[in-house]
């Protein structure tokens, strides 16, 4: 996948600020940020979309570095949003699937 920007993160070819990394996850912060903090969390290999997913051991990795993240930004506690993008009407914008972690401010519902 040498097209994919995500990839290119995973690689190491561009280099995001990280705040997370295991084995199969990496997360960094979101480059327009729509919250005091906007991390995206990613498989490490590539899928396009939430459809991709194939079973549910990426899903869970995925839920569970974004739990890890929330305790470790501070927002735990008071709350925060997280938020998957499929595909045209679901406003995804790169196709290897990411899970937005928003928070530090209220959010609203429902979403744009
Ligand atoms: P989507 O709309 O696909 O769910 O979200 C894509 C997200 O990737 C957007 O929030 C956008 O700001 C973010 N993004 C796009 N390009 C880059 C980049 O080069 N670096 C980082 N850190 N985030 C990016
Ligand atoms: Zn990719």
């Amino acid at each position: 996948m040498s097209d994919c920007l995500f990839c290119k993160m995973v690689a190491g070819v561009i280099k995001p600020e990280v705040v997370f990394e295991d084995e199969n996850v990496l997360a960094f912060r979101d480059i327009n940020p729509q919250a005091p903090v906007h991390v995206l969390v990613i498989p490490k290999r590539h899928v396009a979309t939430l459809n991709d997913l194939g079973g549910h051991e990426m899903a869970g990795q995925l839920m569970l570095a974004a739990t890890t993240i929330a305790r470790q930004e501070g927002l735990a506690e008071d709350g925060y949003r997280v938020n998957i993008n499929c595909n045209k009407k679901g406003g995804q914008e790169v196709y290897h699937l990411h899970l937005h972690l928003l928070g530090g401010r209220q959010m609203t519902w429902p979403p744009g």
